[in-house]
């Protein structure tokens, strides 16, 4: 959980503080696969009272373990990501901020979401990654195999035709 405690940062507007902590996360779920941080995450954020709400700004970095969309083979991927969020006092009322209430400002649906968002499109362990054989199921980055599924490049296929003639 990342819990900052605004005890002192609520009382007054203009009230500010510099936060560096670490902590694990929940594994996630991504496309129906689980994904996890082996590492705590860190946080390093800077939260000012502007009378109205606490606004967090800063950054979030760490490792997460995924699994390669061609190989399917675990890599970790680190990150830093860019953190901005503002919280309102909870009044009861409705709110267009997000809101907290006590002490602890639990900051952790927000810092995950932020770390999803900067997850790129495709997940690869490196961006050759050759992938699998569809034969015979190998890991091409770590085998090679005599397969005949070669798979010709359409240009290329267009070249051997213009040969033949
Ligand atoms: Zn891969
Ligand atoms: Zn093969």
């Amino acid at each position: 959980m990342l819990q900052l405690n605004v005890a002192k940062l609520k009382r007054a507007p203009g009230n500010e503080a510099f936060f560096k902590f670490s902590s694990n996360l929940p594994p996630q779920e991504l496309a129906g696969e689980g994904i996890r941080f082996p590492d705590p995450v860190e946080a390093r954020l800077n939260v000012v009272n502007t009378g109205d709400l606490l606004v967090v700004q800063g950054k979030i970095s760490g490792r997460l373990l995924l699994s390669c969309n061609r190989c399917l083979e675990h890599f970790s991927w680190d990150f830093e990501v860019p953190f901005e969020e503002s919280y309102a006092p909870a009044t009861g009322g409705g709110n267009e901020y997000l809101t907290f209430s006590g002490d602890m400002m639990d900051i952790t649906p927000e810092v995950l979401k932020s770390i999803m968002l900067a997850l790129p499109m495709k997940l690869l362990c490196r961006d050759d990654c050759k992938g699998i054989c569809p034969e015979c199921g190998r890991n091409l980055n770590e085998h090679t195999c005599n397969c005949s599924t070669v798979e010709l490049d359409p240009r290329l296929s267009v070249l051997k035709d213009f040969f033949k003639e």
